[in-house]
C-alpha cells in the first residue's frame, strides 16, 4: 500500500452507519472536500436497489455534482457498500470506474470485518488500496 487519503472522522462514521442502515441494499453516494481532504458525504439513491450492484441515476448524479460546486468543494470520491461480500473492488467496480481521479470507498455493514471502510484508486483496470488517514 502506498498513498493515503485524508477523511474527516465524521464522514468515516457516516459511511459505516449508512452501510448498516439498509444492509440488504448497496448504499452509494459522492464524497467532496477541499485541499484533498474529504469532509462531506452526499448520499444517493441506489437506482438498482440491489444487494450486489449500484447505480446513481444520471439526474441525481447531475444534481449532486451541482451541489458540490455550490458548496465550493471538489468532488473527491465515490462510495458504495458491499452488503454480503468482501469490501474490495469487484470486477464490475473496476470495469465501471469512470473517475480515475476519484477515490473509491467500499464499505461493509458487517461488524466483524477488520476494516469496514476501505479506499482504493481504480485506474487502467487496476485497483490500488490507499491508507485512510482520519483528519
Ligand atoms: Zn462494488
Amino acid at each position: 500500500m502506498n498513498g493515503a487519503v485524508r477523511v474527516s472522522g465524521e464522514v468515516l462514521r457516516y459511511l459505516a452507519e449508512q452501510a448498516r442502515r439498509e444492509p440488504g441494499i448497496e448504499c452509494c453516494g459522492l464524497l467532496a472536500g477541499s485541499g484533498g481532504v474529504i469532509s462531506v458525504a452526499l448520499p444517493a439513491r441506489n437506482a438498482l436497489a440491489s444487494s450486489t450492484a449500484y447505480e446513481i441515476a444520471p439526474k441525481e448524479l447531475f444534481r449532486l455534482f451541482r451541489r458540490i460546486r455550490e458548496l465550493g468543494l471538489d468532488h473527491l470520491g465515490i462510495y458504495h457498500s458491499h452488503p454480503a461480500t468482501d469490501n474490495a473492488p469487484s470486477p464490475t467496480d473496476i470495469e465501471r470506474a469512470f473517475y480515475p481521479e476519484a477515490v473509491y470507498f467500499i464499505v461493509s455493514p458487517r461488524l466483524e470485518v477488520p476494516r469496514p471502510v476501505r479506499a482504493f484508486t481504480i485506474r487502467n483496470g487496476a485497483a490500488r488500496e490507499l491508507t485512510i488517514v482520519e483528519d
